[in-house]
């Protein structure tokens, strides 16, 4: 009889995960298996896990794609990674690797780029097959349960802060305090900018400042919002919800940038007055590719920046799910895998 692995599934939109039994997938020529660690529950796993996004996931599937394990096997043409290497295995889990984009590591932008947890199988499970050209090395030192979010949270604020050059000097504002949030918080501190937090939640203001936030704005006080207009160089909105993005471009200096991690199922409205005056842009960022996901852990070990974990039992999947929605988390829930031997 095949090995089995145990897995938390989602058979159907908007239906609890499964916690199911299936075979260990044996990796082709060209991949690798990874025996799961840990695994961070990111809020795109319950966009999934719902269909809200116009391209929905085939059914069934296992999400999560902030898994780090250890690599326990590698197909006969693998050179780069061996057996015993600790890796993360992100969202984007294959590119075309040779287009334009993937050339100029844009491979997130490649038109044949593969998901994992959405369009191929991820770290909600035992075990998983990763394409060794698209894991990262985890540094020694880091828990894997507190750097698993480090794979899309960290990476997906990372790599914006550092296009729109975020350095000391710079005034930077965090939108929406959750698990991206929380990250862009202590990438914009540890880059040397003036933080500021954007929290609809009054009970984050504390920790907000603990993260690394000079200044915490409870965004739905208008007059709080004012004080900070035409002030900022980057605004990063890390929110997973439909709101009214318009109030921070308004807070941006001339030429300055908002930029759109966060993907609301609905579409934001925008007022072109906000950017015209002031000649401002939004622009949106997918993640990062893995070189710059490689180089975002090294500045994380040299830094020692991990994520602010809930350590979840993967039998704890379906309320976390429930407390997402209502932004109660903080700041990341992570799937202990160890979780899984006690069934
Ligand atoms: P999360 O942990 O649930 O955090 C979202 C935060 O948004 C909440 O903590 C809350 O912060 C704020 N928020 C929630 N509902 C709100 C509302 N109605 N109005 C205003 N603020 C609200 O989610 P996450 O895992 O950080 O993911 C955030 C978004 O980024 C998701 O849409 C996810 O799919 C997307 N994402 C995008 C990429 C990418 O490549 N671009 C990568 C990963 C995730 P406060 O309590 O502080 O207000």
């Amino acid at each position: 009889m095949a090995p089995k692995m145990h897995a938390a599934v989602v058979e159907q939109f908007g239906k609890p995960l499964s916690l199911l039994e299936l075979e260990i997938p044996t990796p082709g020529a060209s991949q690798i298996l990874v025996k799961t660690e840990a695994c961070g529950v990111c809020h795109t796993d319950l966009h999934a896990a719902h269909g809200d996004w116009p391209v929905k996931p085939t059914l069934p599937f296992i999400p999560g794609h902030e898994a780090i394990g250890l690599v326990t096997s590698v197909g006969s043409g693998v050179t780069i990674v061996k057996e015993g290497d600790r890796v993360g295995v992100p969202w984007l889990y294959s590119a075309c690797g040779h287009c334009e984009y993937c050339l100029t590591a844009w491979e997130t932008v490649c038109a044949k780029a593969e998901f994992g947890g959405y369009t191929k199988n991820g770290g909600f499970a035992e075990y998983l097959i990763a394409d060794p050209n698209y894991v990262a090395h985890v540094p020694a030192g880091l828990d894997p349960k507190q750097a698993a979010p480090l794979i899309c949270a960290g990476i997906t604020t990372y790599s914006p802060m550092r296009h729109w050059g975020v350095t000391a000097g710079k005034k930077v504002g965090i939108v929406g305090l959750g698990g991206l949030g929380h990250m862009g918080v202590k990438f914009a501190h540890a880059m040397g900018a003036h933080t500021v937090v954007f929290t609809t939640s009054l009970s984050k203001v504390k920790d907000a400042k603990r993260l690394g936030a000079d200044e915490v704005v409870i965004s739905k006080n208008a007059d709080e919002m004012q004080k900070h207009a035409g002030t900022f160089d980057f605004i990063l909105d890390c929110v997973s919800a439909d709101h009214d993005i318009n109030a921070y471009i308004n807070l941006l200096t001339r030429d300055g940038n908002m930029t759109l991690v966060g993907a609301p199922e609905k579409p934001l409205s925008l007022s072109s007055f906000g950017l015209i005056f002031g000649r401002r842009s939004v622009s949106g960022s997918p993640i990062g590719g893995i070189a710059e996901t490689q180089a975002m852990l090294d500045f994380c070990g040299k830094h020692n920046i991990t994520s602010d974990v809930e350590v979840i039992a993967i039998q704890q999947i379906n309320q976390a799910y429930e407390r997402l929605v209502k932004a109660d988390v903080k700041y990341r829930f992570s799937i202990d895998m160890a979780s899984l031997k006690a069934e």
